[in-house]
This record gives structure tokens, sequence and C-alpha cells, in this order.
């Protein structure tokens, strides 16, 4: 085996590891020898192009997921009965879980931690696009509070797609166009949703493509960052408080917020058989990071293990997949203000709204394979004025946390599979 075989022959999230090691030291390295425009110029720019090619395939991303997520409630008779009660339990579940990330990360301010001058450093790196944000936040609050329904609704999607701020636009776009799919004649329907899987499993390609150059992206940044903070201590502090604060959420949501719900609404559950049903479910999801691959997992233990009915197994844990991720969205949430806080962004009382909104709809959007959420993190930090590049502080140690979130998003597709099958 030559040796590309044999690096390639390392399992993807090892790879990144090795990357944010390798970075790392190539940051120091030049530190010493002074060869920071080395890196400036040449190690650099393959991170930034790592961080584009995540940006390029957001919204395509976001819009088949979306589309393939709503059809996928079919038949427009389970979708006001069954699927509106599921969705809204979805909804309520995210809402609590981004909340609960929102107040992790205001609570400990992981980002704090790193040194003031070298937050200064980064403002003035990053200067433009953080004067940019604060002015348009400014001119939101300026034209009224009903203003941020303009930010939703499009007058144009062309234009809403052409531009990486626009998300939220794409999103109702998006769901305005799966929800007329639904509600048309099924033969009218069923090549567009044909088309629209099919669109899924391409895009979904790509993004593979992407991540598996996540090992290379991850170099590049950890070598550029290393330079940025001129090799300071703090910033690894503050990563490794934001690593704790992204697992100590997930555990608490995994063992102590799910069980409550089945406690309170899964009463034919039980909370000791939820756990241990879901045991070797998390374990699977926790070793793949993907909600996708650990699905029919999840669904043999949901009908075998809990007793819940095919009819409803086979329908809410499929749209949950695409939808339902409190995991990723707590994760989210905690990733935001944690790279706002490095950067010295302060965020506002209407700022930390517009994020908590922001996370619950683009948590939808999130595809469930490991490292999806890098791509709609890019674009939500771009839409609420934050700069992508920021992406480039957590990435490198992203894997465990993606393997935490992963367990927690299947886990809670059980818990709601459980509270819908109550009769
Ligand atoms: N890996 C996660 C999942 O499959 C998605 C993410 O948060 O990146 O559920």
């Amino acid at each position: 085996m030559n040796v590309r075989n044999k690096l390639l022959s390392i399992p993807l999230y090892m790879q990144i590891l090795l990357g944010m090691i390798i970075g790392i030291i190539i940051g120091i390295i030049a530190l010493y020898v002074r060869a920071e425009s080395f890196i400036g110029n040449w190690i650099a720019p393959w991170g930034q192009l790592f961080i584009r090619l995540l940006q390029l395939i957001a919204i395509p991303l976001i819009f088949a997921t979306l589309v393939k997520g709503v059809t996928g409630l079919k038949d427009v008779g389970k979708f006001s009965k069954l699927g509106t009660r599921t969705l809204l339990i979805y909804l309520c579940l995210i809402t609590v879980s981004v909340s609960f990330g929102i107040g992790m990360g205001l609570a400990v301010r992981p980002g704090a931690l790193v040194d003031r001058e070298i937050v200064a450093d980064l403002q003035e790196t990053y200067r433009n696009a953080i004067s940019e944000k604060a002015a348009a936040a400014e001119q939101t609050q300026e034209q009224g509070p009903l203003n941020f329904l303009n930010d939703i609704v499009p007058n144009n999607i062309v234009s809403a797609a052409s531009n990486n701020s626009s998300i939220l636009q794409v999103i109702f776009f998006a769901i305005l166009f799966a929800v007329a799919i639904l509600l048309i004649p099924q033969e009218k329907a069923r090549p567009v949703i044909d088309f629209f899987d099919g669109l899924n499993e391409v895009i979904l390609r790509m993004v593979g493509f992407i991540i598996q150059l996540a090992p290379i992206g991850v170099t590049a940044l950890m070598a550029g960052l290393v330079i940025d903070f001129r090799g300071d201590v703090s910033v690894f502090s503050a990563l490794a408080l934001y690593a704790l604060t992204v697992a100590v959420a997930m555990f608490v949501i995994m063992f102590a917020f799910y069980p409550l719900v089945i406690k309170l609404f899964g009463r034919k559950t039980g909370v000791k058989r939820f756990l241990r049903a879901m045991y070797p479910v998390q374990l699977f999801a926790f070793t793949t990071s993907s909600s996708a691959v650990t699905l029919p997992v999840t669904m043999k233990a949901v009908e075998e293990e809990l007793g819940v009915s095919k009819e409803v197994s086979s329908f809410v844990l499929p749209v949950g997949m695409t939808v339902n991720m409190d995991g990723t969205s707590c994760y989210q949430a905690i990733a935001i203000l944690f790279i706002a806080q490095v950067l010295g962004i302060d965020l506002s009382f209407f700022q930390v709204l517009t994020v908590l909104f922001m996370t619950i709809l683009s948590s939808i959007g999130t595809p469930g394979i490991p490292g999806g959420t890098y791509v709609i993190l890019a674009m939500v930090l771009t839409s609420v004025g934050i700069p992508a590049e920021g992406l480039a502080l957590i990435i490198g140690i992203d894997r465990p946390l993606d393997m935490l979130r992963t367990s927690v998003n299947v886990t809670g597709d059980a818990a709601v599979a459980c509270m819908i099958d109550q009769k």
C-alpha cells in the first residue's frame, strides 16, 4: 500500500484531528521562523477556499433538504392530522433546545477566556465584516418592529438565493414550495417529488466531496489561526471550555430533558425502558455521526423495543431525521455565541433573538450526515453578520461534538415517536 492509500484508509474524523494537529505545528513553526507571511499567502487561503466551498453548497442544500423533508409528509390526510402534530412537537423541542443552548452560551461565555489583545487584533482583521453587521443591525432597529418580516419574505427568489445572508428568505420559499407540492394532485406532484429526491442525493454527494476535503481545510485553517492568535494559549483554553459546554448541554438534553418529556407525555413508554432501548441507537449514532445512517437502527428499536406502531414510526422518524435536530440546533446556538464572543462581537437582545430564530429554522435544513452542520453554520453566521471565517475556530475540534449531537438528534426523534403513539 502506498502512502496515499494508507492515509486514505484512516477514518475521516482521524484525518481531521490529524489535520488540526499538523496545522497547529505548522503555525507554531512559522511563528518561530517568522514565516507568518508565507502562511498568510500560501497556506491560509486553502482554508478560506474550504469555507467558500461550504458556503457554495449551502443554498442548494437547504432548498433540496427542506423540500424533501416537507414532501415526506406526502399524504395530505396524514399531513393534516399526524403531520401537524408531529411538526408542532418537533418545533417545541427544537425551540427548547436552542433556548437552552443560548442560555448555556451566555452563562458560561467560553469565548470570553480569549485574551483581550487577541480579540482586538481579530476585530481589526475582520473590521469590515463586523462594522457592516453593526450598521445592518442598527438599520433593522430603525425600521420598526415588523421589519423583520421583510427579512423572511423575499420579493425576488433569485436575488434572495444569490445572497448568502438571505437564508431565511430561501427557507420561506422552500417551505411554501414544498407545501404547495403537497396540495396539488398526486400524479402532478410525483415527478416534482422524484426530481427533488434525486436532486437531494446529488447535493448530498457534493457535500460529501467537500467534507472529504475537511482535513486539508482544517490544517490550513488551524495554521492560519495560530498565526492570527500568535500562539496564544488562552484561545485553546477557550476552545476546551466551549467543547465542555457543548458536551454538558448534550448530556443534559439526552439524559434529563428527554426522560422528562417521556415521563410527562410518553405514559406508555416509561423512562427506564426508553433509555435502555435508546442506548444501542445512541452508540450507533455516536460512532457514525450520521442520523441518516442510524435511521434503520432507530426504527428497529422504536418499533421492537418501545412498541411504537409501524405506521407512526415510518412517518415520524424519517421526517424527524431531516426536521428535528435538537442536538444540532442547541450546538449551533452555542457555537454562534462562542464565535461572536471570540471576535468581540456583543450581540444585542434583538440579535440573540435573531440567532434563536435562525438556528431553529436552519437546523431543519441541516442534513443528517457527518459534519452536515458546517455548511449551514457558515451561512447562519453570515446572515447574523458574523464573519464565516469564524468557523475556522471550531471546525478542528468538531468531530467529537458531532458524535454527541448526532446521538441527541436520534434520541429526540425516538422520543417524539413515543409521544405520538399514545393510542
Ligand atoms: N451529524 C449530524 C447528524 O447526522 C448533523 C450535524 O449536526 O452535523 O445528525
